[in-house]
């Protein structure tokens, strides 16, 4: 793949371009709770994006899209966001850089990978940090990890209007291999945890639905957190968002919210709890207890926080069926995208065809399977 990239840059530009790449990533356990400043625990994956990218001396971005085989050029001096496009990303960046005093010049680029696009990776983060990674390492900029990761949040939100957490492109920044990070969403820095699956290993199965609920529904979650902060805050003056609500104080916490609330916020502070522990379960190699907390976390956000939905509940249940499964749940916002699933290496080919089987006979879709690797973060290749 990075071959490729390199030689179509050459190709289209006749200069020799410096390379790039930037993963996807996975989520092990910790959803919905981002945004309530909790605790999340991605890991990069090794399915990624690729950039060839070189200075062009002059005032023009030109790049093209492998993948969507397509040209895109802009002023790097004046600019503005084309809401849908896969150069917003790009754009978007540059943007970020040059508000932090960064002077971005002309450069041409070829990008181009092997995520798939809206299935739960995180295809967009791969390919907002792989660019910043790109032009910081083009014009010796030397921009910390960190920053990329904000700056990407920064680029999404402005340029896409999509109002991400930081999971996502700290993830792809900071990965490493056969480690999770296990991150904390108030400070933005992470614990490394390693993770040694032995004869186990982590599969996505993508149910290649996404309901339309999905936008609307996670507006909805973020503000019932924020009314239930907003009430518990008469009784408990010290707290800023659900992360500061202990698991002790949950029976006080319920009999203060009403019911629809109570087991929204259960869903954020049991969730964090379950990132600690899955953390814990980890470093002592406990695989089967990481699994037992996948499928608690799996049962919450389906019954208590109301984002899971009937293909994500079928292929979660299917598994859980399945001796030689440790865990299953839902990854990502919901309302579709994919199952992670814990499972032995020598069943993958059983589950498959099982899952394959069971999946088309409920909903007439093939799911698709994608094997997933705790990888390392974005870098400069050459
Ligand atoms: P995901 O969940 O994969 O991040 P998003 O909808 O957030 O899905 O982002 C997908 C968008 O990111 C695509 O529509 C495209 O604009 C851009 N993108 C991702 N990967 C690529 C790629 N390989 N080439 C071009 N654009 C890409
Ligand atoms: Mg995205």
């Amino acid at each position: 793949m990075r071959e490729i990239i390199a030689n179509s840059f050459v190709e289209i530009f006749s200069q020799e371009p410096l390379l790039a790449f930037a993963p996807g990533r996975i989520n092990l356990i910790g959803e919905h709770t981002d945004y309530q400043e909790g605790f999340v625990f991605p890991a990069a994956v090794a399915q990624g994006i690729h950039f060839a990218i070189q200075k062009n001396n002059s005032k023009s971005a030109r790049i093209h899209s492998l993948d969507f085989n397509e040209d895109f050029v802009f002023d790097v001096k004046s600019f503005s966001p084309k809401k849908g496009h896969w150069a917003n990303y790009i754009m978007g960046m540059v943007s970020q850089f040059k508000q932090a005093g960064y002077e971005v010049a002309g450069f041409d680029m070829v990008f181009g990978g092997n995520i798939p696009v809206g299935s739960g990776l995180s295809s967009s983060a791969a390919l907002s940090v792989g660019v910043g990674t790109a032009i910081s390492g083009l014009f010796d900029f030397n921009i910390p990890k960190k920053s990329l990761a904000l700056y990407a949040q920064k680029s999404e939100q402005l340029f896409e209007g999509l109002n991400c957490g930081i999971m996502d492109p700290y993830a792809s920044a900071f990965g490493k291999a056969d480690h999770a990070l296990l991150l904390d969403c108030r400070s933005n820095s992470h614990e490394e945890v390693p993770i040694s699956l032995g004869p186990y290993c982590l599969l996505l199965v993508n149910t290649k639905v996404k309901h339309k609920l999905a936008d609307s529904a996670y507006n909805k979650r973020r503000s019932a957190c924020e009314e239930s902060v907003e009430i518990l805050s008469h009784t408990f003056p010290d707290i800023k968002t659900l992360r500061d609500i202990s698991e002790t104080d949950l029976p006080k916490v319920k009999s203060i919210l009403s019911i629809e609330l109570f087991s929204k916020a259960k869903h954020v502070i049991l969730e964090d709890v379950r990132v600690h522990q899955a953390g814990e379960s980890l470093r002592r190699g406990e695989l089967v207890k990481f699994g037992k907390l996948m499928k608690a976390s799996h049962e919450s956000l389906s019954k208590d926080y109301e984002v899971s939905c009937k293909e994500l509940d079928f292929l979660a249940e299917e598994s859980w069926k399945k001796s030689y499964v440790l865990g299953s749940r839902m990854m990502g916002g919901g309302f579709g995208g994919c199952t992670i699933n814990l499972l032995e290496n020598e069943y993958i080919p059983e589950f498959k065809e099982s899952i394959a089987k069971s999946y088309f006979d409920a909903f007439n879709i093939e799911p698709e399977f994608i094997e997933v690797k705790p990888s390392d973060g974005a870098r400069i290749v050459k």
